[in-house]
């Protein structure tokens, strides 16, 4: 799960709150909610948290989830 910070700028939908802190939601498979499961691209990547930049996700480690959760 993503945790957004203060400069973060995502669609409220997508957002649920854990704790008090604001995070990307996620399908009942694991993914993030803004990883659109028929092309498995990140549907917000121009915007994607700065979690995501740092990390590298918007690529195969946001599809990872997918594809484990298929192959169980
Ligand atoms: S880069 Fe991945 S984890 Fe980040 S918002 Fe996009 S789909 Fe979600």
């Amino acid at each position: 799960m993503v945790e957004l910070r203060a400069g973060d700028r995502v669609p409220e939908e997508f957002v649920v709150e854990h704790d008090g802190v604001r995070c990307l939601e996620q399908r009942g498979n694991g993914a993030c909610v803004a990883l659109d499961p028929a092309t498995q691209l990140c549907t917000i990547y121009e915007t994607r948290p700065q979690t995501c930049r740092d990390f590298n996700r918007g690529e195969i480690l946001c599809r990872r989830i997918l594809l484990t959760t298929r192959a169980a």
